[in-house]
């Protein structure tokens, strides 16, 4: 047996189905209209939201970074509860565009953005993280071409980095960011240049679930915020202080606590040094926020042995939910939580391979696991599916196509 990840708070059984919000699992696939899907709570989603502000200081604002999930009635729903939403591509705003959000709650960071994304964010008021001096110039010379003032923030690569977080993002040389010893001169030129100066951006790590180590990385950039402000003479409007705040995938994974994090940030705030006095302070999340309020959902079509292994064999996989596969920025594969959703509230009795429809040996959704005896037609949970799953997963992969969304 190997062990699988803790199922998250919120998922229950009803009528021997695992159920969300007094929802079954039959009822959420006649929903979908098919399997595989995606089911993702709302209640879920405005509780996690809630708690979190619950335990920050009032004012640290909050943004969602729409890479985590971005099927679009999940962003209606979140964009009316968040203060802001960061994006990474041109077709990430055209998203948000089509929902009517206001590019002015839009901040846009990301290596690589094209001519005609600079120019569609500067049109809408959305403020860039700009990456770079160069795409600094290629921006301002595009604001100028359509006369527009541009909403310009630097982001930051810092020489330090998220202790314990499952992607390093900062320290060293990175393709994110400005290094900091450059910070100054560049906000000196887009300053001098006429921009809307909309202060700093540094992103430290992903998917922390130490307190202390965001408490350590929230100080470290309070303090080179202030010391690249004051370089440069400037105050700052606005700092966007990463997020990285992480969940519990694995066996042995503890919740991150949050009340330290924000009892740390109170205390910074009665000691601000001038430059960020006036500034507005976001957190900036993604997985925090929704990962824990999706749940994945696919089909038995197969059981068989092999060699003394037992595989069931379903009809999602990897095309839908990399991550759970083991194959989206993890070194060695440990199980997420899964459970036998048709058969919630049985006791396990033999281990089996969960596997996808894929003809890859990568495609795979959990091994050697204690659950439930499962047969032909039973579905499969897979938690933990609500970031990173439909939005970061190869859905035309051998033209299997996408799994169904649904918010319930
Ligand atoms: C991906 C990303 C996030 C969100 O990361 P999570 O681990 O999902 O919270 C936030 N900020 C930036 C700059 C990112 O690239």
């Amino acid at each position: 047996m190997k062990p699988t990840g803790p199922i998250p708070a919120g998922f229950e059984a009803l009528d021997g189905e695992l159920a969300l919000g007094g929802v079954r699992v039959s009822e959420m696939e006649a929903r979908a209209g098919r399997t595989p899907f995606f089911a993702y709570s709302k209640s879920l989603i405005a509780q996690r939201i809630a708690d979190l502000r619950a335990s920050l200081p009032q004012r640290i604002k909050v943004n969602y970074a729409i890479k985590a999930n971005s099927y679009a009635p999940l962003l209606e729903l979140i964009s009316d509860l968040v203060d802001g939403l960061d994006i990474a591509s041109g077709g990430e705003l055209q998203m948000l565009q089509d929902l009517g959000v206001d590019g002015r709650r839009i901040s846009f960071a990301g290596p690589g953005k094209r001519d005609a994304e600079l120019e569609a964010a500067i049109a809408a008021g959305v403020t860039l993280n700009l990456e770079s001096e160069n795409e600094a110039s290629r921006a301002l010379a595009i604001a100028e071409r359509i006369g527009k003032t541009p909403r310009l923030a630097v982001r930051v690569n810092p020489d330090f980095e998220l202790k314990g977080s499952g992607m390093k993002m900062g320290g060293g040389a990175k393709p994110f960011g400005v290094d900091a010893d450059r910070v100054p001169a560049l906000i000196r030129t887009i300053v001098d240049a006429g921009c809307e100066w909309r202060g700093l951006h540094i992103f430290t790590g992903s998917q922390a679930l130490s307190a202390d180590a965001i408490i350590e990385a929230q100080a470290n950039i309070l303090a080179l915020a202030d010391r690249l402000a004051q370089e440069a003479d400037v105050a700052l409007p606005k700092l966007n202080m990463g997020g990285g705040f992480g969940i519990p995938y694995f066996h042995g994974d503890e919740p991150l606590d949050l009340d330290p994090v924000g009892e740390a940030l109170s205390k910074h705030l009665q000691t601000l040094p001038k430059s960020l006095q006036d500034a507005e302070l976001f957190v900036e999340l993604g997985r925090y926020l929704v990962g824990e309020a999706g749940v994945y959902v696919t089909r038995i079509v197969d059981r068989k042995e092999s060699h003394g292994q037992t595989y069931l064999v379903t009809d999602g996989g990897l095309h839908h939910q990399l991550a759970a596969s083991g194959n989206f920025g993890t070194v060695v594969r440990r199980n997420y939580p899964v459970a036998i959703a048709s058969r919630f509230d049985e006791e396990p009795t033999e281990d089996v391979n969960i596997v996808g429809c894929l003809c890859t040996p990568l495609d795979r959704l959990a091994d050697k696991a204690f659950l439930p005896r499962a047969e032909v037609g039973d579905l499969v949970a897979v938690f933990c599916a609500g970031a990173y799953g439909a939005s970061a997963s190869p859905s035309a992969f051998l033209g299997q196509g996408p799994a169904a969304e649904v918010l319930i």
